[in-house]
């Protein structure tokens, strides 16, 4: 399959929602150099959780996050990715002590054709790749294992599941390349806490606050003391009584329908032939409905508004090799839009 460029489920999604973002992340390998924390995160919560489905060792799984923060003494960003890590990860191993499905494998990687529905021949010029969080086996059905960190769970994000169509694609591939049937996909999803640690008062903000309370006093006095910063043992104190919250983690098992399969075979191949007509023409327009998708520009919208100016360019994006979720270590998250 080597002569052929391996694509992901991640590329055709985002060529299928703005090909010109497509046409800057796969065909110029740009990606900003600002990446989206959310990402960031996300990214390392999967690596630990993989660490502690393999160990089931929480010294190791938090030693992880330890090292990827290594700097959070002086970096406020990765201080906070860390607290929020660490409290999760502890609140997980606390809530699963005991799995009902056993670890069938994790991270794996899969390759497998792209066929033409109508002649049920192989493409020729891609092939579809992609890594599974985990498959896991309950009773004698296997299920794919699929980690989400979710700002929100509600309803309506249990409803958005269904819709989440690489996980179907993905459990037919699995099917294909390893010979294991997957009856459906287990997500288990672990909730962001929204707190933030106290950064407490200066000197000069205590003063004015003292000051409007003496001002308000009958006594013209006041006993408030100063606001202190949070420490890091009292913020990963309030972190740990949140994430013993039961509702802080939550499991959900779909099953997937054999009839997707096909629809979405078929949806691949369609989006196969149009990236190969927008790559000979060296067409690739702009879907500008996607620009705020999420509440948030998309990461290309910079450039996209620029023209594809040069400068912003060389200002604002790097090259990076496509396809980063592939990688052994998958540390670098992808800075897709979609
Ligand atoms: S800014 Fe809008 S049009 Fe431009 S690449 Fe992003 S989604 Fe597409």
């Amino acid at each position: 399959m080597s002569d052929r460029s391996v694509t992901t489920y991640s590329m055709w999604s985002l060529f299928r929602n703005c090909r010109k973002a497509a046409q800057y992340r796969y065909v110029l390998d740009l990606v900003p150099i600002e990446r989206d924390r959310n990402l960031a995160f996300g990214s390392l919560v999967h690596e630990a959780l993989e660490i502690w489905h393999r160990t089931r060792d929480l010294a190791a799984t938090l030693d992880h996050v330890d090292r990827a923060c290594a700097n959070r003494a002086g970096d406020e960003e990765q201080r906070r990715t860390w607290h929020l890590a660490t409290a999760m990860l502890r609140g997980y191993a606390a809530r699963y002590p005991t799995e009902d499905f056993e670890v069938v494998a994790l991270e794996k990687t899969f390759e497998g054709e792209i066929t033409n529905p109508a002649t049920g021949a192989a493409s020729r010029s891609f092939v579809l790749a992609g890594k599974v969080d985990g498959i896991v086996r309950v009773g004698d059905e296997h299920y794919l294992l699929e980690h989400k960190t979710a700002a929100v769970l509600d309803s309506s994000y249990l409803e958005r599941l269904w819709t989440d169509f690489q996980v179907t694609l993905y459990s037919f591939y699995i099917e294909q390349t390893l010979g294991i049937s997957i009856a459906g996909v287990l997500y288990n999803v672990l909730v962001k806490a929204r707190l933030q640690q106290s950064a407490g008062e200066t000197e000069a903000e205590f003063e004015t606050r003292r000051a409007e309370l003496i001002a308000k006093s009958k006594s013209g006095k006041s006993s408030a003391q100063r606001r202190m910063p949070e420490s890091d043992e009292e913020f990963q104190r309030r972190l740990a009584e949140k994430y013993a919250d039961p509702a802080m983690f939550h499991r959900e098992r779909l099953y997937v329908s054999r009839e997707q399969f096909d629809t979405l075979r078929a949806e691949l191949w369609e989006l196969t032939q149009a990236f190969l007509d927008a790559r000979r023409r060296g067409v690739f327009y702009q879907n500008t409905s996607q620009c705020f998708q999420y509440g948030r520009p998309c990461p290309y919208f910079a450039l996209c508004r620029s023209g594809g100016n040069p400068n912003v360019i060389d200002n604002l994006y790097e090259k990076l090799p496509p396809h980063q979720e592939l990688r052994a270590d998958a540390a670098a998250a992808e800075a897709l839009p979609f």
